[in-house]
């Protein structure tokens, strides 16, 4: 079967959450058997949202292979459990990059480079290669921005060309739109969905099925006057409503058929229901929890929820695997000093320290680490977060008062954590840090090793720094170990506190891997530490170290 291919556009506002759309409908189609994936094409002109802040973007998300992409990414993997990988974010950079880089080749000689149909053939050429490898029957191509941009025209032209070509029985148009309901009217305004729609007219698309977000239900009446201004069949408009949580989606799409329009207008067969028993169950335990814990996530961009989101999905999955539900509170690490630690931290079962880059907020994740070594507080360092343990036992327990990463202090005398060999050379910064997928090897007999189930495990980096392994007897002789290495490089993966009931840092970023299939093994340890914290506060302060310490042998 030739691939087919399925656009989602959006329209009247940003954040519709086109990325949630995409991702249930791909679950949808997967669970009928289909194989699908998702790609996602960005309108701006960095070539990879590597190089952007958290606070204009969000969590950069990192794929096996070693791509910075967006974090709609992550929903996908998240949602369909398959990787991504560097074809399936594409920018309005990358395609400038390629069109200028072949100009300078001479492959247009004699020519004038233009938008179209340089430019759109470029983003043509890239919307299929992931068809073109002949592992997916359907792929979904998820336009960010907004219908009517100027940056998104050159993407919109690409589609309707590709309409053009490969048939309407291959190629699908859906279009998300906002239903606005005015409290003073009480009624649900379709204008602007029908504005939008004649702005994507206007370009050549008519839209297949329009996918209306809102927050009232819209009756068989207000559908089918959508239907009639904007040329659809009435059951290609679906609503969307807003939902408890994104993982309800692929339930209220389903619903809503949202996947048997789909594939009828595609002409395929939709055989039979789509097998989403995982996924209810998923959503059973994530409804009805058992028990709670409260975790302080520290990091320096708490303010935007979506610069940690990954880390944030990641605890709802491993809170579900244990009943439990996860109250995460967002602690700036700039606000934390010795004076409130205490008050700060008391409340809580656990803490993760979040990735970063720079000096900002450093010592407010330092002392927050110290309180919860020294007060058997569950805890867990992803990336920049394993860096300020180092640094933090480095300090007071080797005694180096002034041990540091280079990152923030170039002088140090004792860099304990420092820029990795290879990187001392790099000049440039947009994807030259170490990233993607390496191997680490585990060390037997410890909490990590308990937790994977595995002693050679592969996850995913973006750092330029690491541990410095000059240092690595006297950590190793003060019971921080480092129980997981890369057997290539040597580099240090992660390090575990022994006399401490759970207290792990990784270099890595395990929660990239965390999916609703696959929840990651040492965030449902760190949360069933932060149920026995929990426990342990309310029953016996006493706490029963030596249970901990019997793994180690
Ligand atoms: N800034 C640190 C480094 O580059 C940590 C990076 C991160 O937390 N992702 O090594």
């Amino acid at each position: 079967m030739a691939t087919k291919y399925i656009f989602v556009t959006g329209g009247v506002t940003s954040s519709l959450g086109k990325g949630i759309i995409s991702a249930s409908l791909a679950k949808l189609l997967q669970a009928r058997g289909f194989r699908v994936t998702i790609q996602k094409f960005d309108p701006y002109i960095n070539v990879d949202p590597g190089t952007l802040n958290p606070y204009e973007h969000g969590e950069c998300y990192v794929t096996d292979d070693g791509a910075e992409t967006d974090l709609d990414l992550g929903h996908y993997e998240r949602f369909l459990n398959i990787p991504t990988s560097q074809a399936n974010n594409v920018t309005t950079g990358k395609i400038y990059q390629e069109v200028i880089t072949k100009e300078r080749e001479g492959a247009y000689l004699g020519k004038t480079v233009q938008v179209i149909p340089h430019i759109t053939d470029e983003i043509k050429r890239r919307i299929q290669l992931l068809g073109n490898t002949g592992n997916y029957e359907l792929i979904i191509t998820e336009i960010g921005g907004t219908v009517g941009d100027i940056e998104s025209l050159p993407y919109i032209e690409a589609v309707r060309q590709l309409k053009w070509e490969l048939g309407n029985s291959n190629c699908l148009v859906i279009h998300l739109t906002l239903i606005p309901y005015l409290k003073s009217a009480k009624e649900l305004k379709t204008k602007p969905t029908q504005h939008s729609v004649k702005e994507l007219l206007e370009n050549g698309v008519q839209p297949d099925i329009l996918v209306c977000r809102t927050e009232h239900h819209l009756n068989m009446e207000l559908k089918r006057k959508i239907a009639l201004f904007c040329n659809v069949t009435a059951n290609a408009v679906i609503e969307s409503i807003d939902a408890e949580t994104i993982y309800d989606v692929p339930l209220l799409m389903l619903k809503e058929n949202l996947d048997k329009t789909v594939l009828s207008k595609l002409k395929l067969r939709s055989g039979d229901e789509p097998d989403l028993d995982k996924w209810k169950e998923f959503l059973g335990k994530l409804k009805n929890p058992t028990s709670d814990v409260k975790i302080g996530l520290i990091g320096k961009y708490v303010e935007l929820a979506d610069a940690y989101k990954s880390i944030r999905e990641a605890f709802i999955h491993a809170g579900t695997v244990n009943e439990c539900h996860v109250e995460v509170i967002s602690i700036h690490s700039e606000h934390i000093d010795s004076q409130n630690v205490h008050q700060m931290m008391c409340g809580l079962n656990g803490i993760l320290v979040a990735p970063g880059f720079g000096p900002r907020g450093i010592e407010g994740k330092v002392t927050a680490i110290k309180y919860a070594r020294e007060n058997n507080m569950p805890f867990f360092g992803i990336c920049l977060g394993m860096q300020c343990a180092v640094v933090e036992f480095a300090r007071n327990v080797l005694g180096w008062e002034d041990a540091n990463s280079t990152e923030m202090s170039a002088d140090t005398n004792y860099p304990v954590i420092d820029m990795m060999e290879d990187q001392k050379k790099v000049a440039m910064k947009g994807g030259t840090m170490r990233l993607g997928a390496y191997e680490c090897h585990i060390q037997k007999n410890t909490k990590t090793s308990q937790a994977y189930q595995l002693l050679n495990i592969s996850e995913r980096h973006r750092h330029r720094y690491e541990f410095n392994n000059q240092f690595l007897n006297a950590f190793e002789e003060a019971g921080f170990l480092p129980v997981g290495i890369n057997p290539e490089s040597n580099l240090v993966e992660i390090m575990e506190l022994k006399k401490h009931p759970w207290f792990i840092g990784v270099q890595y970023h395990p929660e990239l891997k965390s999916t609703v299939d696959n929840p990651h093994p040492l965030f449902i340890k760190f949360i069933q530490a932060a149920l026995e914290d929990r426990r342990r506060k309310e029953n016996s302060p006493a706490a029963a170290l030596e249970e901990h310490l019997a793994i180690y042998q």
